[in-house]
């Protein structure tokens, strides 16, 4: 379905893409029931908590660079606001600028929820444009002002002809998906529609879809080999910078799960070309994508010198290490991006995939297809288990202790350290340049060998950890409490 820019709102994961958030079975079935249609979800009738799609829409806008959010809910809602300080004042410092974002929470009482707090919201909204004077403003619900139906979209409306600064509605109410990742697809649509002018010029940059951009001098230097410059979003960018967006060569991105709203968007409404491959993590997602580049923006011969002369100083390292690595058993607990990502990778190195738990599964991507490193891996790569669960440990746990893998990758440090303490070696796979190109593969060979070498620290945890499940729970199937939707 095309993405509907003359909407203020859009449609949730679920029903946009089909995405589902509980599924047992394998690779293939998987893959299989998504590109004939036939995909359907299982609920649970038995959850954990999990988080707040605003987590990912607010955590997003807060990082451009001298913005302000404005979060229309009770003061629990805006603990959201915390994330932002890693972008606007960790990874702003390392770059060595400032970030003014603003993060502001309206505070909502029982009074409010009760009589509206229509009034108020536009006020805070006032008071922050005179006070902090933000490049741009995101005035986002919650739960609360979705329940009582503030109406967000006409305040936001009034106050543009008193704000002279882009101002756009963010409706992210909790509720109203059990995909975190839709909280991605909110703040590329307020981009969207309220920053992204249409192109004057063509411009020599390439879009750049990621979180911490910690690998920023690593990729300028490698694009400079193409003549081209990288725009990194949202984190630290300008409102200046996303209002070009619409002139780049073309928008890549390091997560699909993270960047399919804002490549499709850019490509359906102004033609900047979306390099939908696999993502350059390992080997082969690399070069697959730096191909895909070159072929792009016309480039093909500079992008294969560069992969020649990189392959000649990586490759012999990185095959002397899969003697060490291979046959290592592993389970994933990611986002669905890095899931079936990094299954290829730890594949290409040698190791064994037993068990990949995928925290949501998108069956299709804004464009109708099948995401590509789920396709990939159905085409190139062998079989494994595979389950669908929104971060629920408690299952991560009892595959753990019935597969009992020599490895636990994740990218949640919620979830890692269920794992250290039952005493599985467990990789925190924090950064998401982690095992980005050849050198970040070659490294991240290396970190796998210093965890799983080393397991004195899991061992002396375990020891002294006592976990809250039993042995009862041991002993059930893993979908226990899946049941057909
Ligand atoms: S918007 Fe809803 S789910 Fe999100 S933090 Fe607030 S109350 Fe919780």
């Amino acid at each position: 379905m095309a993405i509907q820019l003359g909407l203020s709102d859009i449609g949730t994961r679920e029903s946009r893409l089909g995405s589902i958030t509980g599924y047992i079975g394998d690779l293939k079935e998987l893959s299989e029931q998504s590109a004939c249609g036939t995909l359907r979800g299982c609920a649970r009738c038995f959850s954990q908590s999990s988080s707040c799609l605003s987590g990912c829409a607010l955590s997003q806008l807060s990082g451009i660079r001298d913005i302000a959010v404005v979060h229309h809910g009770p003061s629990g809602c805006s603990t959201t606001g915390t994330q932002s300080y890693r972008v606007t004042k960790q990874v702003a410092a390392k770059r060595g600028i400032v970030n003014h974002a603003v993060y502001i929470g309206t505070d909502m009482d029982e009074n409010d929820t009760i009589f509206g707090a229509g009034e108020k919201l536009a006020e805070i909204v006032r008071t922050t444009y005179e006070r902090y004077h933000p490049k741009a403003i995101f005035v986002s619900s919650s739960c609360a002002s979705g329940v009582i139906g503030e109406d967000i979209e006409s305040i936001v409306d009034d106050l543009r002809q008193e704000i002279d600064v882009p101002i756009a509605a963010v409706h992210c109410e909790g509720f109203k998906s059990r995909i975190w990742a839709t909280g991605f697809d909110l703040s590329d649509h307020a981009v969207l529609t309220s920053i992204v002018k249409p192109p004057k010029q063509k411009r020599n940059t390439i879009n750049f879809k990621n979180f911490y951009e910690s690998a920023r001098p690593e990729i300028i230097k490698i694009f400079a080999e193409f003549g081209v410059e990288p725009v990194f979003l949202y984190a630290n960018a300008t409102v200046e910078e996303l209002s070009h967006l619409s002139e780049a060569l073309a928008t890549v991105c390091i997560c699909g799960t993270l960047g399919n709203y804002l490549g499709n968007g850019l490509e359906q409404q102004y033609g900047v070309p979306y390099i939908r491959t696999i993502n350059p993590l390992g080997i082969t997602g690399f070069e697959t994508w730096l191909r895909a580049i070159g072929t792009t923006i016309g480039k093909t011969k500079e992008v294969e010198r560069y992969i020649a002369r990189e392959r000649a100083i990586y490759l012999p390292r990185i095959e002397a290490l899969k003697q060490e690595l291979k046959g290592i058993r592993c389970v994933i607990g990611m986002g669905p991006g890095y899931t079936f990502e990094v299954s290829r990778v730890l594949q290409e190195l040698g190791m064994e995939v037993v068990w990949g738990a995928a925290w949501h599964y998108d069956r299709q991507y804004d464009d109708g297809n099948v995401p590509p490193a789920m396709k990939y891996l159905l085409e190139n790569n062998p079989n494994f288990k595979v389950s669908v669960a929104d971060q629920q440990n408690f299952e991560v746990l009892n595959i753990l202790n019935k597969y009992k893998p020599d490895l636990y990758l994740s990218r949640h440090p919620g979830s890692t350290v269920w794992a250290i303490k039952q005493g599985f070696p467990a990789l925190f796979v924090a950064d998401e340049y982690m095992i980005f190109g050849y050198k970040g593969t070659l490294d991240f060979a290396h970190t796998v060998l210093d965890t799983i070498k080393n397991r004195s620290f899991e061992r002396n945890l375990a020891e002294h950890v006592k976990l809250p499940y039993t042995d009862w729970w041991y002993q059930q199937p893993i979908g226990k409490f899946l049941e057909k939707a």
